[in-house]
């Protein structure tokens, strides 16, 4: 098994952590519903992409009913 041959110091350790941060997201505004949502991504409320509905969004399910 392969062994460090030398002990990361704290400071070489923390140097390397020092670009470990996350960003955070960068959401915008959807052009159609005005819902926050990911660029360059479908809006995931209404389904739109460039001002046009490129997936149908279903409905909410009725869980309630006793159909089953
Ligand atoms: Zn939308």
């Amino acid at each position: 098994m392969a062994v460090p041959q030398n002990r990361t110091t704290k400071s070489r350790r923390n140097m390397r952590r020092a670009h470990d941060a996350l960003v955070a997201a960068n959401p915008n505004e959807c052009s159609n519903c005005g819902e926050l949502k990911r660029p360059h991504h479908v809006c995931p409320s209404c389904g739109h992409y460039d001002s046009r509905e490129v997936v149908a969004v279903a409905k909410a399910l009725d869980l309630d009913d006793d159909a089953a």
